[in-house]
């Protein structure tokens, strides 16, 4: 799969002489994002290969994973079920976007309690779900296992050791995983975190025996899909400038970090920059609701 790379020209990355590139990971699919592909396909593989015709995976109500799933499902000939964590979600799933079209794409779904959701990686609650639905291929949350890891690893090619600094977001780790995995010793890897997530040090060092990254926490704007009005400014200002479409729950605040970080002149003058987006664009159209209800300035589409 071929991505295309987007050089960006700024006045702060000329003022800083640094160059940043941009990883289009976003144009594999207008709705699905790029990283959520990626870490699909081997596991995709594998459930057809042990002839497997359905997926059970889990995702909160905005989850890019969950139409993800259903689109990639749907594509491949699998019935696929979403355990989607909120009981209210029953009456008025209709209306929001992201499930609305992960219905469309086939998907039937379950809706649990935040409790139950709690409980959804344990085995009796899998063995229920599996005599509910039969045998299936579970998927987690979020879609990271070792599998995901290894499609993930496919984000980077050769070409990309001309970067010193591969820049990517962060949720559960699968992602940036599998970027440190294909990264060369002497590139830095940056992960930017969407959450306030204590854990993903941990999480991310069970996927990865390299040591070539870092974590940038200082950018979650309060917690996961947490949003301010200085995020929408950036978000609708780079789009304006840069003709690219971020999103607001990860790459949004990934690109937000990285020119702050320009700013504040973290990067050595000739540095060279590769930043990945992941996509997510999906998300927007349901932000923009919970935006319009607040009276606050929506992302231009
Ligand atoms: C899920 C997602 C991420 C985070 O990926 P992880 O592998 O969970 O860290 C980043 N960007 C976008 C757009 C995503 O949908």
């Amino acid at each position: 799969m071929i991505v295309p790379t987007q050089e960006i020209s700024l006045p702060l990355l000329k003022e800083h002489r640094v160059s940043l590139c941009v990883r289009r990971e976003d144009t594999i699919h207008p709705m699905i994002s790029g990283n959520k592909f990626r870490k699909l396909k081997y596991n995709l593989e594998k459930a057809k290969e042990e002839h497997y015709h359905t997926l059970i995976t889990f995702g909160g109500a905005y989850s890019n994973h969950i139409p993800a799933t259903a689109f990639a499902g749907k594509q491949q000939g699998f019935k696929t079920i979403g355990i989607i964590r909120g009981e209210e979600l029953e009456f008025s799933w209709k209306t929001n976007p992201t499930l609305a079209n992960a219905s469309e794409l086939g998907m039937t779904f379950k809706f649990i309690s935040r409790d139950t959701y709690r409980k959804k990686d344990e085995p009796d609650f899998i063995d229920k779900l599996l005599e509910t639905f039969g045998r299936s291929y579970i998927i987690p949350e979020g879609g990271t296992n070792d599998l995901a890891i290894r499609g993930c690893e496919e984000i980077l090619a050769a070409a990309d050791k001309e970067y010193e600094v591969v820049c990517c977001s962060v949720g559960t780790g699968g992602t940036i995983a599998g970027i440190i995995n294909a990264s060369a010793a002497h590139q830095q890897i940056l992960g930017f975190t969407a959450l306030k997530g204590e854990f993903l040090q941990k999480d991310i060092c069970k996927f990865t025996a390299k040591r070539n990254w870092e974590l940038c926490t200082a950018y979650h704007f309060g917690g996961y899909a947490k949003i301010l009005p200085e995020l929408i400014t950036f978000i609708n200002d780079f789009k304006k400038v840069t003709g690219i479409p971020l999103d607001p729950v990860y790459t949004g605040k990934m690109m937000y970090g990285i020119m702050d970080l320009i700013g504040k002149g973290y990067f050595e003058p000739g540095t060279k920059i590769l930043a990945i987006h992941t996509g997510g664009l999906q998300g927007i159209r349901g932000m923009n609701q919970y935006l319009s209800k607040k009276k606050l300035p929506l992302i231009t589409i």
